[in-house]
């Protein structure tokens, strides 16, 4: 179980911090955290691999224009991260494989198809949370689910 107890709005803000030169004057970034929440335990570099997989994907759906929004709060017993976009959104023939390793529907040399997979097992198997999304054309929201405990604890 993960040893560290980390604030995700900290892990957030890094992240954020290594896309400064890559987002668009265009995209507007919004951070919605609840401040209330808890550290939790947590994985800090590979949570933070997960946020670039996001929010890499986010920018690159929404190409010039558009608002990334980051947004935390309390689900039950889990805490939530969202990241959301206003790109075009996710085809419904294409959304049942994207967690696939290599599936990808970006241009040679674009896009391995890795980043939503190693995301999924991040979340999931390491940190025994889950990973959904909701897309319609013009919003898509990823959602991260993070247990406030170690499992067992
Ligand atoms: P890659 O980014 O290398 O293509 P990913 O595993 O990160 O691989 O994503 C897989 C596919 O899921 C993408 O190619 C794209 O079709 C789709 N996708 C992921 N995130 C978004 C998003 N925010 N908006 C639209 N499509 C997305
Ligand atoms: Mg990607």
């Amino acid at each position: 179980a993960p040893h560290q107890v980390v604030d995700v709005h900290d892990l957030l803000d890094a992240t954020l911090v290594m896309f400064k030169a890559k987002v668009p004057p265009g995209v507007r970034v919004v951070r919605a955290y609840d401040r209330d929440l808890p550290p939790i335990p947590a994985y800090a570099a590979e949570l933070n691999q997960v946020w670039t997989n996001l929010i890499d994907n986010a920018l690159s759906a929404m190409g010039p224009e558009g608002t990334l929004t980051l947004r935390t709060g309390r689900a039950g017993d889990l805490l939530a991260v969202e990241i959301v976009d206003t790109g075009p959104g996710i085809a419904e023939a294409v959304r049942p494989r994207i967690f696939e390793p290599f599936f990808t529907t970006k241009a040679v040399g674009e896009g391995t198809g890795l980043g939503l997979d190693i995301s999924y097992r991040i979340v999931v198997n390491k940190h025994h949370g889950d990973i959904r999304v909701e897309s319609v054309p013009g919003s898509t929201v990823f959602r991260v689910l993070l247990p406030f405990t170690a499992p067992g604890r």
